[in-house]
């Protein structure tokens, strides 16, 4: 065991060990203090990639990895696996599920988001999200079942069911998710099946806006929704869904049976605010002060999707990782300037990269403000950014290697059922794991 840090030192208590938490750490190395990571999870999540999980093209251990490992040369950080539940603001103690409790001199939470089903939560069960690795192997177990399912299935119109997949939410994850699904059944499981002709095989993505990728500019959202059509996907602009079954979606005034709909459509911040007592924004973002410190705490910072600020354009800071990464930035050059004594309360200035979404395998957009590009020159930038994000030399090797055999050869390697083998597809509860 280590030499233990001085209990004296600042301490400061990082909750949610993600891209917020997790860079806050990263830039507090050499600080004088010490440090305890809380997170319900014991893995960082590279979520960016998860719907490349959730569609069979990586493993789930390609885009995780264990906190405790990330920071295991960190001497005075501590990594505890335990779920927050609350923050005793006048006594500065974190309130942990089990009854515990940890007290603060500085409190960063970080918690990020889940999806949000705009008052229909009875939706979820039948249309999961994507945000953890458990919803993405869900998702993909519902997506190979299905398959499974339609080579059994003598009756037509079941079968058609079977093999038809609705994407709601036209944004990048949607647009992802519905373009990788239809090159799964185009192109890698093509010969697989004797009883169906997998190319037809219905992707169905509606976004309830007038456009997809409605972030982006114009031009490269009608290339998006051109390049998704071109893979077969159906995309249905400006219906929202009004029901959502086990056996399907309404969509205006159409019924689509379906027996796979993944959800892509809205997001809700972690109950953060509540913690604090702090207003929010209508998707429950805490409303934060420039210097991302919660107001009349000082000492409390809430950082990336769990908080909303203001950027240089005047519209809100975007919920993306660079933005929770610079965000983490900033509280760790803040609490250096306070411990150093020189003064802080510097507003948090947002530096907007770019935007980037892949359509299938071979097309991407991006939006560099001035620069923007498309097809697929965009979509080797595309991977190459996020190769070069992924933690770890084994990591980026082994992703490389999946998406180059995947591009050269249509074979996506982790296609294995491994939970629930045994339910009903349309059970819409099947068991949850994430092996593989
Ligand atoms: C499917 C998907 C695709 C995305 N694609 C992109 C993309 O291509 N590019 C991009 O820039 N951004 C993308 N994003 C957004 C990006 O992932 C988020 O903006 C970013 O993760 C936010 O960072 P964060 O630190 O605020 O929260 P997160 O990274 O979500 O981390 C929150 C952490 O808090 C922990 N936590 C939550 N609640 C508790 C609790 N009560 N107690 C203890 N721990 C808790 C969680 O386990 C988690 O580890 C995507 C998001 C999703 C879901």
């Amino acid at each position: 065991m280590p030499d233990p840090v001085p209990t004296d030192r600042h301490h400061v208590v990082v909750v949610g060990a993600g891209f917020g938490g997790l860079q806050t750490v990263h830039d507090l190395a050499g600080a004088p203090v010490r440090i305890t990571v809380v997170d319900r999870r014991n893995h960082h999540l590279f979520q960016p990639l998860l719907y490349q999980v959730a569609t069979a093209s990586l493993a789930t251990s390609e885009i995780a990895w264990p906190i405790r490992h990330l920071l295991r040369r960190r001497r005075e950080v501590t990594t505890l696996l335990a779920t927050v539940v609350g923050v005793d603001t006048a006594e500065r103690r974190v309130l942990l599920d089990d009854g515990a409790t940890l007290t603060y001199d500085t409190l960063v939470i970080a918690t990020g988001a889940r999806h949000a089903y705009f008052g229909h939560d009875d939706w979820e069960p039948f249309a999961p999200g994507l945000k953890t690795l458990e919803d993405a192997t869900t998702i993909r177990r519902r997506i190979l079942r299905a398959f499974e399912q339609a080579e059994r299935e003598p009756d037509p119109e079941r079968r058609r069911a079977l093999l038809t997949f609705v994407v709601i939410g036209g944004g990048p994850t949607g647009v992802e998710l519905a373009g990788t699904i239809a090159e799964l059944a185009r192109l890698t499981l093509v010969d697989d099946f004797r009883n169906f002709d997998a190319r037809t095989t219905r992707v169905i993505l509606i976004e309830a806006g007038p456009r997809v990728l409605p972030a982006f500019t114009e031009d490269l959202s009608r290339y998006a929704q051109r390049a998704l059509e071109k893979l077969g996907v159906e995309v249905r602009l400006g219906q929202p869904v009004t029901d959502c079954t086990a056996a399907g979606v309404a969509c205006g005034d159409e019924w689509i049976a379906a027996s796979t709909m993944v959800w892509a459509a809205g997001v809700q911040a972690s109950p953060a605010a509540e913690w604090v007592g702090v207003a929010t924004d209508r998707a429950g973002r805490a409303l934060v002060e420039p210097d991302l410190t919660v107001p009349g705490h000082p000492e409390i910072f809430i950082i990336g999707d769990a908080a909303t600020i203001a950027g240089p354009d005047g519209q809100p800071v975007p919920g993306i990782a660079p933005a929770a990464k610079q965000q983490g930035q900033h509280v760790a050059a803040e609490i250096r300037a306070r411990l150093a004594g020189k003064g802080s309360g510097k507003p948090f200035r947002y530096r907007h990269a770019g935007s980037l979404a892949t359509i299938g395998k071979r097309k991407a957009v991006i939006d560099f403000g001035r620069f923007k590009l498309r097809g697929a020159i965009a979509w080797w930038i595309w991977g190459l950014a996020h190769i070069y994000f992924l933690i770890g030399v084994r990591n980026r090797l082994s992703v490389a290697l999946s998406w180059l055999w995947n591009y050269m050869r249509d074979q996506r390697g982790s296609r294995l059922i491994t939970q629930g083998a045994t339910a009903s597809a349309s059970d819409p509860r099947p068991p949850q794991g994430t092996s593989g």
